[in-house]
């Protein structure tokens, strides 16, 4: 058996093996040629002090033992070519991985997609970019890999099912992901990478029999005595299931304005909303780490921030470091900001949603909509930004202490927002009640982050899309919808999931019903 040993080193010695086994023989009182290997175990920087320091958890080879590389292997999965089908619409983690599981179970998934394959998607997204054309079907939210596709790809999430957590992050291993995302504190997989791993997981669900249908829209669920039978596509095409995986992230609208009109039950959910802010990488590190330069063995540094404002929380969300903010409106006349980074998060820029949360009576003037009420209200600010900005996919945007003293920035400078922004005084994007919350919650920070408050930060207005504001209800032990038998609102668009890793456990938790329904 390797000794376990939890250990502090500096950056440079936690870099690199032989310094590593140099270290730990000083402290276990060894030879360093009596080690063979030290494995990490578990990596996190502890940089509460001035000098950064490195958390590791890691196994010791010494060597009369045998050390050999951990390999993981793909599951078992069946050839389901003639098993029943289930289908599964929209191909975000939540539907691959129920996909993945149903094939597992001895299921034949359909797994149904508007958008494009990832590669078709490229396209799209830089017609976005460049041309400010967005396309209803294939975006940055949707498409294959979904919302998640092109982004920081960080894994970490809130589950407290650690089992769960691992498996899903062993699976994304065997598909390609680094093994060093098993041992982060805070993994993360890039957009550069994450593609591939998509990609790769459709061909797996293909060549076990699996379908995988692209481009095709799903336009109405069919349902007979409160029971789902199939789906109609945007041809007008039936395709007929017993059960169905709805598994269609928190953009996609007209699913949910779908299952109003059919008076299927869907209930308003609170949701965040708030701006992206944009300040050079090498301000956060000197902040983070408490230096004037970060040096080569520390990554570039992330933040997490949270404060009680007026009784409501404000608060970072889906921070990247050395990442670049990216456009991701689903339909035209809006706009909508999120933030992506590379695998290295080379860029010089660090940006984070900066988001207040909100509360069911906040969607009020929308009364009118009933359970839409918080999409609409989410929709109106959209499109408002859209509006003031100049009706392209450029963003309003603002510095951040103009914003906190009601001035409008005399220049924005360029930012890692590549169709662009006009200088707006960000309190007419939002109601009154958010922007007085955002105005007193960035002085705030400032306090506690000395130099964040700053007029080198740059906010983009909105983030919007932090998760549904619509809750599809469904029964806490068959997960059915409460109403329609057969159909299981899934992952993050029905309100059971926040991130990516969570909407993989939830699409495996959904495929695990459905089989254990069909046996019955
Ligand atoms: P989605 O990923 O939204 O997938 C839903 C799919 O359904 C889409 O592909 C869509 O095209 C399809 N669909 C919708 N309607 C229909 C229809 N009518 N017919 C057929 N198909 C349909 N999370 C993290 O954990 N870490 C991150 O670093 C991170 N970064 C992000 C960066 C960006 C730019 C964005 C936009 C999101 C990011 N997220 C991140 C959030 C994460 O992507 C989502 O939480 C996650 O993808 C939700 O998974 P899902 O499967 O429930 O839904």
């Amino acid at each position: 058996m390797p000794r376990e040993l939890q250990i502090q080193v500096a950056p440079d010695v936690a870099a690199n093996q032989e310094l590593l086994q140099q270290h730990i023989a000083r402290l276990v009182q060894s030879n360093v040629s009596d080690i063979q290997h030290v494995s990490i175990v578990k990596r996190s920087i502890d940089a509460r002090q001035r000098s950064v320091k490195i958390n590791l958890k890691v196994a010791v080879y010494f060597t009369d033992e045998k050390f050999t590389e951990i390999k993981i292997d793909l599951p078992d999965y069946k050839n389901v070519t003639n098993a029943q089908e289930v289908i599964v619409i929209g191909a975000g983690p939540a539907g691959l991985f129920a996909a993945l599981q149903l094939i597992e179970l001895g299921l034949c998934p359909v797994l149904i997609e508007r958008g494009k394959d990832v590669r078709g998607r490229r396209r799209d997204l830089k017609a976005i970019n460049r041309d400010h054309i967005v396309d209803e079907d294939s975006n940055y939210c949707f498409g294959e890999g979904g919302a998640g596709t092109y982004s920081d790809g960080k894994l970490y999430t809130r589950s407290k099912k650690r089992g769960d957590v691992n498996r899903i992050l062993e699976l994304l291993v065997a598909y390609g992901a680094s093994s060093d995302i098993l041992v982060e504190a805070h993994p993360h997989i890039g957009t550069n990478k994450l593609p591939k791993i998509i990609q790769d997981i459709r061909e797996k669900i293909i060549e076990c029999g699996g379908k995988v249908l692209f481009e095709t829209r799903v336009t109405d669920i069919l349902v007979k005595n409160n029971e789902v039978y199939g789906v109609e596509i945007h041809t007008g095409e039936q395709l007929l299931a017993q059960k169905i995986i709805l598994a269609t992230g928190h953009s996609a609208r007209d699913i949910f304005e779908l299952l109003d009109r059919k008076k299927i039950l869907i209930e308003a959910k609170p949701f965040a909303l708030g701006v992206r802010a944009e300040h050079p990488q090498s301000l956060i590190d000197s902040i983070q780490y408490s230096c004037d330069f970060r040096g080569e063995f520390l990554p570039p540094a992330p933040y997490s921030i949270v404060k009680q404002v007026n009784g409501r929380g404000m608060y970072s969300f889906c921070m990247c470091p050395g990442g670049v903010i990216a456009p991701c409106a689903t339909s035209p006349g809006e706009v909508v900001t999120n933030g992506w980074s590379p695998s290295k998060r080379d860029q010089e820029t660090a940006n984070s949603g900066i988001v207040v949360e909100l509360k069911l009576e906040d969607f009020k003037p929308f009364a009118k909509f009933g359970a839409l009420a918080g999409m609409e209200f989410q929709k109106a600010i959209e499109q408002k930004a859209w509006h003031l900005a100049g009706e392209t996919q450029k963003v309003p945007a603002q510095r951040m202490v103009d914003f906190t003293q009601h001035k409008v920035s005399t220049s924005i400078p360029k930012t890692s927002y590549v169709p662009g922004t006009t200088s707006v005084e960000l309190g007419q994007v939002f109601p009154g009640f958010l922007t007085q919350i955002m105005r007193e919650g960035f002085v705030d920070f400032g306090k506690s982050m000395k130099g964040y408050l700053t007029n080198e930060a740059i906010l983009h207005a909105p983030e919007s899309r932090t998760s549904s504001p619509v809750r599809i209800p469904r029964d806490n032990e068959s997960l059915e919808h409460l109403q329609i038998k057969g159909l299981y609102p899934c992952g993050e668009g029905a309100g059971y999931a926040g991130g990516i890793i969570s909407a993989a456990i939830d699409g495996e938790k959904c495929a695990l019903k459905v089989a254990e329904s069909i046996a019955r």
